[in-house]
């Protein structure tokens, strides 16, 4: 995104990725440090969304959250009460800050087996990082709105039938050359194909050459 604005336009004001992007420090990128609105969903976007997830009562994502005590409640109705901060730092030196909740007294619950692995005499314990929190209940707002849903439909139509054609008809489903360089050029031939192919298509398809169209098998 860097190198877009620095060398080719202004960024949109809507960024959109698919899930293999939608990760808590891209969403800070993109909502702080370029002011923009990711539509990025996340890898357990989609299971978030079914049934079967929202009324699985074991999944913490489901427990209710008492706000001024900073508890949340579990399938038993105990409490889950914070007991301490952790940062985790992974190999790009991005921080997460997560929260550490721990149940008040796990013992002779009917639940237990459903519920935890802990060994018995622990209680069990759940981490909470409210950044990633925020940025996801962030983006099921955008996504469920008309418009921005809509966009993040389209994302399908425009991208994926470019990688699609380019895999299925064009045959280019691998990397023939190594190194950054070469793969750059060689990317770079194949999109020109595509590129090519969609100029004389709509060359075409402003001429209403159908004949045409259905010989090359571009029309249904
Ligand atoms: S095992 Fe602990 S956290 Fe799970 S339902 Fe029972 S009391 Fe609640």
């Amino acid at each position: 995104m860097t190198t877009l604005k620095e060398r080719f336009f202004e960024l949109p004001n809507y960024i959109v990725a698919d899930a293999g992007y939608g990760g808590e420090e891209n969403y800070q990128a993109v909502l702080e440090d370029h002011e923009r609105t990711p539509l990025i969903t996340y890898a357990m976007y989609h299971k978030e969304q079914k049934k079967k997830f929202k009324r699985n009562p074991f999944f913490p994502a489901n427990w209710p959250y008492q706000e001024l005590k900073d508890t949340f409640l579990c399938p038993d109705g105990r409490k889950m009460i914070f007991r301490n901060y952790s940062i985790r730092t992974d190999k790009y030196g991005f921080k997460r800050y997560l929260k550490r909740y721990e149940c008040e007294d796990c013992s002779n619950c009917p639940l237990r087996s459903k519920c935890t692995k802990a060994k018995s005499d622990k209680n069990r314990e759940i981490q909470k990082n409210m950044n990633w929190e925020y940025f996801k209940a962030t983006i099921q707002q955008l996504l469920s709105e008309e418009e921005t849903g809509k966009l993040y439909r389209q994302r399908k139509i425009d991208v994926e039938l470019a990688f699609g054609h380019l895999k299925a008809c064009l045959g280019f489903t691998r990397f023939f050359v190594r190194g950054k360089q070469q793969t750059h050029n060689e990317i770079g031939f194949a999109l020109m194909a595509v590129n090519l192919r969609k100029y004389r298509l709509s060359k075409l398809e402003n001429k209403k050459d159908s004949s045409i169209l259905r010989f090359l098998g571009l029309t249904s």
